[in-house]
């Protein structure tokens, strides 16, 4: 790409609801910025998940700071299209600049400022936040014999719904909430067995995303040990408590080895299948940040809130709690967004107030 690169305060990279976030308190404080995001429309990660994916709070504890995420009609949990719905409007009600579709190939060092660079041309800034999320990382576990399986195996992200699953042999692996609503339509219409890494953990009824959310706030002051709840634990959000009373939520210790057709335990047990889904995670999709040579032994940026220790100009929001208490939930994200502005405004005026 030619020509001079452009000039702005403060790039984001990323516009699903963290860089949103971020752009509704740069807003506020009058910053000069630019949310650059590579897909081609507004929601980030909430485009992709299958459709019958229910959130695990209601409506007003899933929003971003200033407006309320609506109740879906009828009441219940807002679903992925809800929540995709809710952004779009959000950017929308906040102007926020946003440029779309641009991906981030690379972030590097330059003088004073950072140097993005893009598939459209290039940035300089003099501060980034980087909002890219996890879901363009899946990540699968590696098992003896993985790449011997005949059958089909896809993760989380390949998931779009029960009906290529029918009448076939479905093994899911994982114990939190993707796994346990995945399950939950497909034992309708196929022969699941669910494997977790430990005996999974149903929630109460009556405990939802807002009792985990308030256990984020209390783990970060350092107020609480474990307790009744736990980040991974499951949401008996209507469509799990009904699988869950249908006695289909049993789950079985993982294998640890995959044939051509199916899956072994240790003790030579065995079970024959057509389909292993991974629910499985994801890693910090932190690819663009590489030049800068930032990670530590676990793949993490080391922070401070959420300011790179070693790269004071750049932030990273969202991700997981290592960025601030729930900070990869909706909830979560306006809180640490509006910290880590109040820095950056901060870290702006003590290098000699905004330019441009
Ligand atoms: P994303 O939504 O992934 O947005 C990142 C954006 O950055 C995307 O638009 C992406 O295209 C863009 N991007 C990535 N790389 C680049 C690049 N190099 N250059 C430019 N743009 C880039 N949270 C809740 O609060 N409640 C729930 O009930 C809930 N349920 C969940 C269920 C599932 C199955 C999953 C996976 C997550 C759930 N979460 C829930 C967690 C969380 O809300 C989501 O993970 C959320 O999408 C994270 O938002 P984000 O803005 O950090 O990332």
């Amino acid at each position: 790409m030619t020509g001079r690169p452009r000039q702005v305060d403060v790039l984001v990279i990323g516009g699903g609801q963290a860089g949103l976030a971020a752009g509704y308190h740069l807003r506020r404080a009058g910053a000069d910025f630019v949310i650059l995001d590579a897909q081609d429309a507004p929601g980030g990660a909430w485009r992709h998940t299958w459709p019958s994916l229910r959130l695990f709070s209601p409506a007003q504890y899933s929003s971003l700071p200033g407006r309320m995420m609506p109740s879906p009609p009828g009441g219940g949990y807002p679903s992925a299209a809800d929540t995709v719905a809710y952004l779009a409007d959000y950017e929308q009600r906040y102007e926020l600049p946003i440029a779309r579709p641009t991906r981030v190939r690379a972030v590097r060092r330059s003088g004073e400022s950072l140097q993005v660079e893009t598939d459209a041309g290039t940035w300089r800034a003099r501060i980034v936040i980087s909002a890219t999320g996890t879901w363009w990382r899946p990540y699968v576990p590696h098992y003896p014999g993985i790449g011997d399986f005949r059958g089909r195996q896809l993760h989380t992200v390949n998931y779009h719904g029960p009906e290529p699953f029918r009448g076939r042999r479905v093994v899911i692996a994982g114990g939190a909430n993707s796994a346990a609503q995945i399950l939950a339509e497909l034992s309708t219409v196929a022969e699941t067995t669910w494997v977790t890494l430990r005996p999974p953990r149903l929630l109460p009824d009556e405990v939802d995303g807002r009792a985990l959310f308030g256990l984020a706030t209390r783990r970060a002051r350092a107020e609480d040990g474990p307790g009744i709840g736990d980040l991974g634990d499951i949401v008996a959000v209507p469509a799990v408590r009904e699988a869950r009373d249908r006695g289909a939520l049993k789950a079985e210790p993982m294998f640890t080895r995959i044939t051509a057709g199916g899956v072994v335990w240790p003790d030579g047990s065995d079970l024959a299948c057509d389909v292993i889904i991974w629910c499985t995670g994801f890693r910090p999709a932190l690819n663009h940040l590489a030049p800068l040579r930032l990670r530590g032994p676990d793949g993490l940026i080391p922070v401070d809130g959420t300011r790179a220790l070693g790269e004071p100009r750049l932030h990273l929001l969202g991700y997981g709690d290592w960025t601030g208490p729930a900070s990869a939930t909706l909830i979560g994200a306006g809180r640490t967004a509006r910290d880590s502005v109040a820095e950056i405004m901060r870290q702006l005026d003590g290098s000699g107030g905004a330019s441009g």
